[in-house]
């Protein structure tokens, strides 16, 4: 036999790797730590019942995206939804990237953005951040001077926590408009800003926003997410979908979920609450840290990161391990747990540390 060979540009790709260890404490995905209301849960399980398992799903998956549409106060044109925000991602790049099309980043972010770009065959034109891990007016300029197809923003960014200022992602969006490029801010981590690009979304704008339901809905098993955009982007992001891509149970979750978004938002207040806590425990710890707009924190422990890393798995603690990703040198990220949780790797870090 000969084996059928992979695509060449794909051989040498690096997975996406986040260990998944059943230890006691896992701080390394920045999920939620508690789970949807119960009242959700039996919501949900009374509309599963009346589920047509035999038949398809709805293909437009209309009902959903009109609560979402509703919940944002847009048309429901304006909104698509897909399997997590990284399908929404990878839509948009199948639509607008492609083989002979670039997408950009502004590094260090979220690394699905350059790595689902490259699996559509996208060139990735990397922007650089700061020193401090801030985004610079003059580097934004640079990479749109460089032609690219589709531009990414993270914000809050994802691994460093830091929030994108407004006149800086509404200079990004007037770029993109000027010179017609595909401006997608990821906003997973949307519902702990101040403020958000839905404000820049309209018809006459390249913005796309992409959420989840994975991080502040506490629903990262159901694998959903979701953009809101022109509907231009979205008869763009349906033109590249599977046929019934949404099944039938994740289209209920997702309605049911809206209606609970009073308790989400408690969740992401209780969630701040925690965040703060840790930021003044790791400062007296005297470990650097990057102000978090989210909910996990990007931290340097004093020393080799990869031995914290390993010594806080020894004690059951779980985080994410960037110390051998470019300009992240020994930096880990935790995530916002349960109080008894982020106790846990607090105690555990100092026993580390020594102190
Ligand atoms: C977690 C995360 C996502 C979520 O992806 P899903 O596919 O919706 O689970 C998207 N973007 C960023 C920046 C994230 O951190």
């Amino acid at each position: 036999m000969t084996r059928p060979p992979m695509r060449d540009d794909l051989v040498l790709l690096p997975g996406y790797h986040s260990p998944q260890l059943g230890v006691a404490v896992r701080l390394n995905t920045n999920e939620s730590p508690s789970p949807p209301p119960e009242r959700w849960r039996r919501a949900l399980a009374a509309e599963l019942e009346r589920i047509d398992w035999h038949r398809y799903p709805d293909r437009q998956a209309h009902e959903l995206r009109a609560a979402l549409a509703q919940h944002y106060g847009c048309e429901p044109s304006m909104v698509m939804v897909a399997n997590g925000s990284n399908e929404i991602i990878q839509g948009l790049l199948l639509a607008f990237g492609g083989a002979g099309r670039q997408a950009a980043v502004f590094e260090p972010t979220y690394a699905m953005h350059s790595h689902i770009s490259r699996i559509t065959g996208t060139q990735v034109v990397v922007g650089e951040r700061q020193a401090d891990l801030r985004l610079g007016r003059a580097e934004v300029d640079r990479v749109f001077d460089l032609e690219p197809d589709v531009v990414f923003l993270c914000s809050p960014n994802n691994p460093t926590g830091i929030l994108e200022p407004e006149e800086l992602v509404r200079h990004v969006a007037d770029r993109g408009r000027e010179q017609g490029v595909l401006v997608v801010v990821d906003e997973a981590y949307g519902q702990f800003a101040p403020w958000s690009a839905l404000e820049l979304v309209d018809e006459d704008n390249t913005v796309v926003v992409s959420r989840t339901f994975s991080k502040t809905w506490s629903m990262a098993a159901a694998r959903l997410g979701y953009a809101i955009g022109p509907s231009w982007a979205v008869e763009a992001l349906e033109a590249v979908s599977l046929p019934y891509h949404i099944d039938a149970a994740k289209q209920v979750a997702g309605r049911l979920a809206l209606e609970y978004h009073h308790e989400m938002r408690d969740r992401v207040d209780r969630l701040v609450d925690e965040r703060e806590r840790l930021v003044g425990a790791l400062r007296e710890l005297g470990v650097e840290q990057w102000p978090s707009h989210a909910n996990f924190i990007l931290f340097r422990p004093p020393g080799d990161g990869d031995r914290v890393w390993q010594a806080l798995l020894d004690r059951g603690v779980l985080v994410r391990n960037c110390a051998s990703w470019p300009r992240l040198g020994g930096c880990l990220r935790v995530t916002v747990g349960r109080a008894e949780e982020n106790d846990a790797f607090l105690h555990a870090l100092a026993e580390i540390l020594g102190s």
